[in-house]
């Protein structure tokens, strides 16, 4: 058995003699003569190893030996994070990257990336400029506020506000609000490591004007409101309005924290969701200082947004913290660009992929779940699809209890399981992303694009 294998070993081609054979000089145009004899030297190290596993019993001829190499290419230039099509219609997705951003806005990010900007440098004075200024004015203009500050994403604002404004103090905070995002961001756990202390008040589903009075004591260092994102408390409840809390604040010469989660620059009830405060109305109702998220409703990059009173902000500006959550250039050029479009609310509505997967009415979503459904018949899929209504999810823990009225096409196979196709769909060359509902895989339109059509039909295709 032994010299078996050392036989077959033996046989197995040099390196050399197999670069100079005509298959495979032909690749020697599309790939450098060294990374082919890489990737030979690979390909025959494995081979090696199945002969001695007992996986392999004979020298694959060339044309095998080609693919392989070939295949190693291929495997190569795969990347880990990669693109997917999102097929669950949930708009934010949080485990499929949030935010999709509009492709002017993705333009636009390489050019900076890929190019030196004026990242901190003035143009005017010819000397050294902040990453913060770029957005100033524009988020001033936005939100109506006096000053404004951008860190990495939310979670990073919520601490950097607290840990400059509250250090040592008590923050004073609605039982009901004491959430945990997702990711275990949890708002007590937050407030404790930037240095304050929780004095939580009232109970779970009600809290009264008159119990943040009664928690005002001298060691107070702000009055906090969270938004309580990702769930809903219904029935017997009663949480203090935003302008009486804003009041008792100042009346003590507190700041007012607000943790909007999703900030909005847009009524939502445009798109038949339930009404939310905007960044500009909380502001107005008397906030002090509102954070929120880039990339949930807002619909740009990963980022979070501080805005509020210039005494406040300023303080933050000046904590060394701020250097540890700074945001990159790729972030602002994408923030900056998302921004403008909000300037005109149609134009917004028209390039931001969230918002114009919110503005899909059913409609809309039946005509092009049609389309999917006519692709695939046409592609040949040894498949049967349908096309039936759905309910889609906003997500990014935004309104939770809400759906979207939507379509999906669904898929089954003679052969294969529902689980046995999304694992498939799952795996092919464009990852295909999908639900299972009653036994059937659902495609849901809302969150997929035109273009993807064909990837997902040469995935249906391929099911075996
Ligand atoms: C989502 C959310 C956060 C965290 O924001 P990220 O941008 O994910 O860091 C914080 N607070 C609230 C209320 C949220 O909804």
């Amino acid at each position: 058995m032994k010299n078996e294998k050392q036989l077959i070993l033996s046989r197995i081609p040099k390196v050399d003699v197999l670069l100079e054979r005509p298959f495979m000089k032909r690749w020697e145009q599309t790939y450098s003569r060294n990374l082919i004899k890489v990737a030979i030297q690979q390909v025959l190290s494995r081979l090696r190893q199945e002969i001695l596993d007992g996986t392999c019993g004979t020298i694959p001829d060339e044309e095998v030996i080609e693919k392989n190499v070939i295949a190693y290419f291929q495997r190569r230039r795969q990347f880990h994070l990669q693109r997917v099509i999102n097929g669950t219609g949930t708009i934010l997705h949080t485990n499929l990257g949030r935010a999709v951003l509009g492709k002017e806005i993705s333009e636009h990010v390489a050019r900076i990336a890929s190019s030196y900007s004026n990242l901190e440098y003035d143009l005017e004075q010819a000397h050294r400029g902040s990453r913060y200024q770029h957005l100033q004015a524009i988020l001033k203009k936005l939100t109506g506020a006096e000053d404004v500050l951008v860190v990495n994403n939310n979670a990073a604002a919520v601490m950097l506000a607290l840990t400059t404004l509250i250090k040592g103090k008590e923050v004073i905070i609605s039982r009901g609000e004491l959430v945990e995002i997702g990711g275990f961001f949890r708002i007590p756990e937050v407030i404790e490591l930037s240095g304050g202390t929780i004095h939580e008040v009232g109970t779970t589903n009600k809290t009264h004007m008159e119990d943040y009075h009664r928690a005002i004591n001298e060691n107070t260092g702000a009055i906090m409101k969270v938004h309580t994102s990702n769930y809903r408390i219904i029935g017997f409840t009663e949480t203090a309005p935003a302008e009486k809390l804003a009041a008792l604040a100042h009346e003590h010469g507190l700041p007012f924290i607000n943790d909007l989660g999703s900030g909005l620059f847009i009524d939502m009830r445009r798109f038949g969701l339930p009404y939310e405060p905007t960044v500009s109305e909380s502001l107005n109702q008397g906030c002090d200082v509102v954070t929120f998220s880039g990339d949930k409703l807002l619909g740009g990059p990963q980022a979070g947004i501080i805005v509020g009173k210039k005494s406040y902000i300023e303080q933050m500006k000046k904590n060394q913290l701020l250097r540890a959550l700074r945001v990159d250039k790729m972030t602002l050029a994408a923030l900056e660009a998302t921004l403008q479009l909000y300037l005109d609310e149609d134009l917004a509505v028209r390039n931001i992929p969230v918002l114009q997967m919110l503005a899909q009415d059913q409609r809309t979503c039946m005509n092009k779940a049609e389309r999917l459904h006519q692709a695939l018949a046409d592609c040949g899929a040894p498949v049967r699809t349908s096309v039936e209504p759905c309910r889609d999810m906003v997500g990014g823990g935004s309104y939770p209890e809400y759906t979207l009225p939507g379509y999906v096409v669904t898929v089954e196979a003679a052969q294969l399981t529902a689980e046995e196709i999304e694992q498939q769909l799952r795996h092919s060359d464009v990852p295909v992303i999908c639900r299972i509902q009653k036994d059937k895989v659902c495609l849901s339109v809302r969150t997929i694009e035109e273009d993807d059509f064909a990837s997902i039909c040469e995935a249906v295709k391929k099911l075996l």
